[in-house]
């Protein structure tokens, strides 16, 4: 007998609905969608990524403690020296380098200011989109082609305007062209009062970027390209000028995970903010490790070498490159399609019998392959110059294979 004052439970419930029931689906597992091989990663990024950094990704510790504190504390001395600064303001974001873009759009713009954004295409037209987003007055200043921004042009603009901030990229990833006048144009837009914001996703460690000696005052940056860390977790580094813009705003800050006070008081406070990526931080721990190791300048010079390397066997392969040495980006290679050569199916070709994976692109003739950390590496060259012959000639392109492959062979070996 039910106890006195219990109701009687009806179960199943009568509903006056029928219930909705979501069937347990039936999935294959990874084995069954992954390539029986691992593609080389040879594209945009992601890139391959070093056993420490795997190894470090496998792991889950508290994010909040003495141990976290003294890997965050690492992470920020070495980023320093990656990014050339001294700043205290070293933050890392969980999420894309996009991210890391809109924690600086989002903390140093308020409605209403105004921004120059040096257009070179598809990443450096983001900053602007986001900007807009935040309520900032934006100009873009379009740069047209393959061409790289002209310092007297921008600086010119820059004074007629008088922008609270100006962004540009160092290596426009989309058309694989470098910013070659960076510093010229960093230095003069400092000087007139701008801050200047620079998207440096694509190139951080691959080639020179002195945060200070320049005057940037915001440096952009992913895990999954030049650092060959895991994508999702990234680096920002903001300029003391910066930071003291950001604690004097008067609109209130919308965004709270990329209000970047707050990821202050985490990455140097040890207060909480919210649960941190502390698999992906040990892994960018381990990829900023490596280059250290490496030396910057060793980096340098190893990304330089197998790039131009590269660029050596695509020409000698009987194809033609994107851009002009002038203005070319070494991080990314852009490399035109030859008549009757279809990207997707070249790219199909190339991961299924090569295991090789390279990028199409946005719009442009062009597929590219990826200088970036792990990428640099003469064995992948080989493979990925060879698979990209292969599957050229498959498509009917004269291509000349082992023409390109003795002038890769040839500049790696460094002979003239
Ligand atoms: C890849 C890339 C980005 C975007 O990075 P996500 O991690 O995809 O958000 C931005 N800028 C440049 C130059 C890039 O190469």
């Amino acid at each position: 007998m039910a106890p006195a004052g219990a109701m009687f439970v009806q179960w199943p419930p009568t509903l006056h609905t029928p219930m909705t029931r979501i069937s347990c689906p039936t999935v294959q597992t990874l084995d069954q969608i992954l390539p029986d091989e691992p593609l080389l990663m040879m594209g945009a990024g992601p890139v391959p990524i070093p056993a420490p950094v795997a190894y470090a990704n496998s792991l889950v510790i508290n994010h909040l403690g003495p141990v976290m504190g003294r890997v965050l504390n690492q992470v920020k001395d070495m980023a320093r020296y990656v990014f050339q600064t001294n700043t205290p303001y070293i933050l890392g974001v969980a999420g894309p380098g996009s991210a890391t873009m809109e924690m600086a759009m989002a903390n140093l713009l308020e409605p209403g200011d105004r921004m120059l954004a040096v257009c070179n295409g598809y990443f450096s037209s983001r900053m602007a989109d986001m900007a807009r987003r935040v309520g900032a007055v934006v100009t873009e200043h379009v740069v047209e082609g393959t061409q790289c921004a002209d310092p007297q042009t921008v600086l010119q603009q820059v004074r007629a305007l008088q922008p609270k901030v100006i962004t540009l990229v160092q290596g426009e990833t989309s058309n694989t062209v470098w910013n070659r006048y960076l510093p010229e144009i960093a230095r003069g837009a400092s000087e007139l009062g701008c801050l200047v914001v620079v998207d440096a996703v694509c190139t951080l460690s691959t080639m020179p970027l002195n945060m200070d000696d320049w005057g940037i005052d915001a440096v952009l940056t992913g895990g999954q390209k030049g650092l060959s860390s895991i994508p999702g977790v990234s680096l920002v580094a903001f300029s003391e000028r910066a930071f003291a813009a950001i604690r004097q705003r008067r609109a209130p800050q919308t965004h709270w995970c990329l209000d970047a006070q707050l990821a202050y008081g985490f990455w140097s406070e040890g207060q909480y903010h919210y649960t941190a990526p502390t698999s992906g931080i040990l892994a960018l721990h381990e990829a900023l490790r490596l280059v250290c190791l490496e030396t910057l300048e060793g980096r340098f010079a190893r990304h330089l070498s197998c790039s131009e390397a590269l660029q050596a066997g695509i020409e000698g392969l009987g194809l033609s490159l994107f851009v002009d040495k002038t203005a070319r980006l070494n991080s990314v290679v852009g490399i035109r399609l030859p008549d009757g050569v279809d990207s997707a199916t070249l790219r199909l070709c190339m991961s299924a019998e090569h295991k090789v994976e390279i990028s199409g692109s946005f719009g442009t003739p062009i597929v590219r392959i990826g200088q970036m950390g792990e990428q640099s590496r003469a064995h992948h060259l080989f493979r990925t110059l060879h698979a990209l012959g292969s599957a050229m000639r498959r498509q009917g392109a004269a291509i000349d294979l082992p023409g390109g492959m003795s002038e890769l062979e040839r500049s790696l070996s460094g002979q003239p």
